[in-house]
């Protein structure tokens, strides 16, 4: 299997948890004798120092040339005074636009060794198996016009969706939700927003082609709500782009950090991978972050770019069973419980784990 990776680390935690992502996929080619191959471009800050801009062409052409894009993250305190088009963020939005993926899959699973690390009652999230689907590229982030005028005191932002944008997002949710548990949770704002009247409609009109998956639609503001009371009732749920940004972070809640959770961004010209977390500059540098959520999104790889599922388990299987171990990053230690062990310590112990769990699988297939 040949394999075509760009490689946008960016800012802050964001090349700590990109080294031991990668690390994964290494052993997982050097293993299968895949051929994998990785090259770096600069995105976000570390872009504007280098070159000036967020996103530099060079990077648009290393993207748009590879099989699949990994990106850590941006963002670093030190442009906030800059426009929002010119921080390191205005990076991550065009290169999504760039890549043109607009299914961004958004997994939330409670792991069980973690139940202790939610604010959340251990079994009201035992099980617990959520995808968010949110729409990546419309919404408030894109929609045009956009202005703050700082003398008049005015800003606008414009929520603008059309029923393709809708259409086609709403088709991956709904096979996704056919290939799990059949149920599909459509989130809007419906009692105050035509954009949201807009997405009931058009979720309706395509749900009799899926007689497999049953549809129910909620509020945002009420959702916000039984995601913490009753997340065991959700399966898939599709939303909009603001909604699943704030909806799919606020799921860091069941996971136990925003450290675990991985993303996947489908349906363009390549496929864009990133832990959904930021760069965390609080704890950058200082060899504390949490590098799961990463190599989960490397396992995303396997699955969504490489058509490696069996790998893609075999990763999933190894973070479980690190996680059933006391060494923990500080963000999902459990007081004295817990061994606190760095980023890279974390990578190795997920190294040596799949090392394991792909040679039970060769033993399994060679039986
Ligand atoms: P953040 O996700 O960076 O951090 C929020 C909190 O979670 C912090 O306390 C941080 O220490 C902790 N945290 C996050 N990831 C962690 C990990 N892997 N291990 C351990 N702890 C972790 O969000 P923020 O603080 O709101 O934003 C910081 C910067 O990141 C800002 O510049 C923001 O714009 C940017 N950002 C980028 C992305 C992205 O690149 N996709 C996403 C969100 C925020």
């Amino acid at each position: 299997m040949k394999l075509n990776l760009a490689i946008l680390a960016g800012d802050g935690i964001g090349p700590e948890v990109t080294r031991e992502a990668i690390g994964i996929l290494k052993a997982v080619a050097e293993f299968g004798s895949h051929d994998f191959r990785f090259t770096e471009a600069l995105i976000g800050g570390i872009a504007i120092l280098a070159e000036g801009t967020p996103l530099p062409q060079a990077t648009i052409e290393i993207a748009l040339a590879a099989d699949a894009v990994f990106l850590g993250a941006v963002g670093d305190d030190k442009f906030n005074a800059l426009s929002p088009d010119k921080r390191p963020e205005a990076g991550l939005l065009r290169i999504r636009q760039e890549l043109g993926g607009f299914a961004n899959l958004r997994p939330c699973l409670a792991f069980a060794p973690l139940a202790d690390n939610s604010p959340l009652k251990p079994e009201g999230i035992k099980d617990v198996d959520i995808l968010f689907v949110r729409e990546l590229l419309g919404g408030l982030y894109f929609g045009q016009p956009r202005s703050w005028d700082k003398k008049t005191g005015e800003a606008v932002n414009t929520m603008r969706y059309s029923k393709t944008e809708v259409e086609r997002v709403a088709r991956i949710a709904f096979e996704l939700a056919g290939k799990r548990k059949g149920k599909l949770t459509q989130v809007d704002k419906a009692n105050v927003l035509e954009c949201s009247q807009l997405w009931r409609a058009t979720v309706d009109e395509l749900a009799p082609q899926y007689p497999g998956v049953t549809v129910e639609h909620q509020l945002v503001d009420s959702m916000a709500i039984h995601l913490m009371n009753r997340p065991r009732d959700f399966d898939v749920v599709l939303t909009e782009n603001l909604f699943g940004d704030i909806l799919s972070d606020e799921s860091g809640v069941i996971s136990g950090s925003l450290g675990m959770l991985p993303s996947a961004t489908l349906g363009g010209k390549v496929n864009l991978y990133e832990p959904v977390h930021g760069s965390a500059p609080d704890i950058a540098g200082q060899g504390k972050a949490n590098p799961l959520g990463a190599i989960l999104t490397a396992a995303m790889v396997l699955r969504h770019s490489a058509g490696l599922e069996a790998e893609a388990q075999a990763v999933e299987a190894a973070v479980a069973s690190v996680l059933d171990a006391v060494h923990r990053t500080g963000d999902i230690a459990r007081g004295s419980r817990s061994a606190i062990v760095s980023t890279e310590q974390m990578g190795k112990l997920v190294h040596e784990a799949l090392a394991q769990a792909l040679d039970r699988q060769h033993a399994m297939h060679a039986v």
